[in-house]
């Protein structure tokens, strides 16, 4: 007993303890869009170019949807907004396994704040 036969022990008390706090600084449920950009920036691109699609209403119609999945981008390849978050967050992305930005509360996140940037559809074929 002693000094060195109890320095095991405290390593891995002290482990326990950081992976606590770690995991109680990602408390899914407080996960916050703020959160989500510090640890992947290039969300905040994704966002800006949501931001930055206008319905000043010179179509007959607008619809959030065709923007959101690229309808109207040339393929073959991924299209739109949702390809873009997609790629950065959640199961299917290149953050996939880290323990924040490979969930699926991040992917929702996600999904909800770029989503909601865009301008609502109007006279479209999905209202
Ligand atoms: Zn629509």
């Amino acid at each position: 007993m002693g000094g060195i036969r109890s320095a095991p022990f405290f390593s891995r008390y002290l482990w326990g303890r950081e992976w606590m706090d770690q995991r109680e600084e990602y408390e899914m449920s407080r996960l916050t869009w703020q959160k989500l950009t510090q640890l992947e920036p290039r969300l905040l691109e994704v966002l800006k170019q949501a931001q930055a699609v206008k319905d000043d209403k010179s179509e007959r119609s607008f619809c959030a949807n065709r923007v959101w999945f690229g309808y109207d981008e040339p393929g073959p390849g991924p299209r739109g907004l949702k390809s873009k978050v997609s790629s950065l967050v959640g199961w299917c992305s290149v953050n996939a396994g880290h323990p924040v930005l490979g969930s699926s509360e991040a992917y929702d996140l996600a999904y909800r704040t770029v989503y909601d940037a865009l301008p609502y559809c109007r006279d479209c074929a999905c209202l």
